[in-house]
């Protein structure tokens, strides 16, 4: 049977590719909606391409200019705003949901298609990351499964037995060990950092990304919200999951077993392998990424990751282990943070102070339902907005 596709995001990075492994296999998948926020050309492409039955985008203002452009396409529904992409999740036609929008802009819609009990392909880990016990519930109780897209998640994913969802522990798997470039800045002398702007931020060495995932990739955010993700994914707490810096990206993650074997999942830095292998789940497609070679990588070099230069990594740890609200007010302090640099408002070496000040003012509270996470998300971005006024004379 087709899986029939909503792609939430199809613009991004995440969507574009996607679409490339769709269109290569006609015969598996259809599209039913496709999404973006304002990159209203870009969308009018796609559905000219993939014939979706809806479109949804941010507002009328761009539901108006899609019509405009799409006047030879009259049977297609266009809709726009945060309740049109929970529908497009949640539409009774839909199998499988591609959850590519970023930010906490696509936590209603990924947990509307958690409810719904669909396939789900999670690539907006900060759905996770915010409401991690919301979203794993809701899975349990509709039946949904959740495939990750992240490509860590999926390497472990796909190195661990089938019957890990009886526990890490019954699986006998001591550790999963995510791997990390390091960023961009590996090896920038500290005494830069002050000095990085947003492009060179998102200059990822070895992933094309999104802006907002590669600054995060560049603080190493990017693999403490990862860490966070896992846990959830793969039910296992923060003293279980250490990240090592691979600097080649050859292996995307591994998991250490108790008697000492360590399986990982190794291939080009190209997001195509994850997506296909969960959208094919549990067969493999062709994904048109090169074969892996080796010989012309030569060798693949590992180093311990470092907290010091890195203060993100170690806040996202802690903000796991203090459990509750904390999760969600470190991802929405670090999404103003990261607004704020790309926008020329904050000094590249300060994201993490403004995170960690944001912490410290809205201590973790236990939390079991979205409500209280979106009050997190609320407080900690009112929190964050204020540090950022404060130091706004400081800082730029
Ligand atoms: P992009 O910025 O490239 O794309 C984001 C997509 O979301 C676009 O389609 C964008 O529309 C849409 N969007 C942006 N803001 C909103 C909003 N407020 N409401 C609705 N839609 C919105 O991001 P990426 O593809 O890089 O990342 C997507 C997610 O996948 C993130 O959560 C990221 O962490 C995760 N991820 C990405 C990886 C990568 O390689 N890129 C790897 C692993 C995970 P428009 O184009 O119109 O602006
Ligand atoms: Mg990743």
């Amino acid at each position: 049977m087709k899986q029939v596709l909503s792609v939430l995001g199809a613009t991004g990075s995440i969507g574009v590719s996607t679409l490339d492994v769709v269109a290569r296999h006609p015969d598996r998948f259809e599209v039913f909606a496709l999404s973006a926020h304002r990159q209203v050309a870009k969308l009018a492409e796609q559905c000219r391409r993939f014939r979706p039955r809806r479109a949804v985008v941010a507002g009328p203002d761009e539901a108006h200019a899609l019509r405009a452009l799409l006047a030879d396409m009259p049977a297609l529904d266009i809709a726009h705003g945060p309740q049109a992409l929970v529908e497009i999740a949640r539409a009774p036609e839909v199998t499988t949901v591609m959850a590519a929008i970023v930010g906490a802009a696509g936590l209603a819609s990924s947990l509307a298609a958690a409810h719904a009990g669909k396939r789900i392909l999670l690539a907006n880990k900060e759905a996770l990351v915010m409401a991690g016990d919301v979203f794993m519930q809701a899975l349990r109780e509709s039946g949904g499964v959740l495939l990750p897209v992240d490509s860590e998640h999926n390497a472990v994913f796909q190195s661990l037995p089938a019957g890990f969802v009886r526990g890490l522990r019954c699986s006998g798997v001591r550790k999963l060990i995510l791997t990390a470039s390091g960023g961009p800045f590996r090896a920038l002398p500290l005494d830069r950092f002050a000095a990085v702007t947003p492009d060179q931020a998102c200059a990822h060495p070895n992933w094309s990304m999104g802006r907002k995932i590669s600054v995060d990739s560049a603080t190493m955010m990017n693999k403490g919200l990862e860490v966070i993700e896992a846990s959830w994914i793969f039910g296992v707490g923060a003293e279980r999951i250490e990240v090592l810096i691979h600097p080649e990206s050859t292996i995307h993650s591994m998991v250490q077993y108790e008697d000492g074997s360590v399986l990982a999942e190794l291939g080009n830095p190209d997001m195509r392998t994850p997506i296909a292998h969960a959208l094919a789940y549990p067969e493999r497609v062709a994904s048109g990424v090169a074969d892996l070679d080796l010989a012309a990588i030569g060798r693949l070099s590992f180093e311990a990751a470092d907290f010091a230069r890195f203060p993100c990594l170690g806040l996202a740890y802690a903000a796991l282990r203090a459990g509750g609200t904390a999760p969600a007010v470190l991802n929405a302090a670090n999404e103003e943070a990261v607004a704020a640099f790309l926008e020329g408002r904050l000094r590249f070496d300060r994201i993490a102070a403004v995170v960690e000040a944001s912490l410290e003012r809205c201590p973790a509270r236990p939390v079991h339902e979205l409500g209280g996470v979106m009050e997190a998300d609320a407080q900690g971005r009112a929190v964050a907005r204020s540090l950022l006024q404060d130091m706004a004379g400081v800082l730029s």
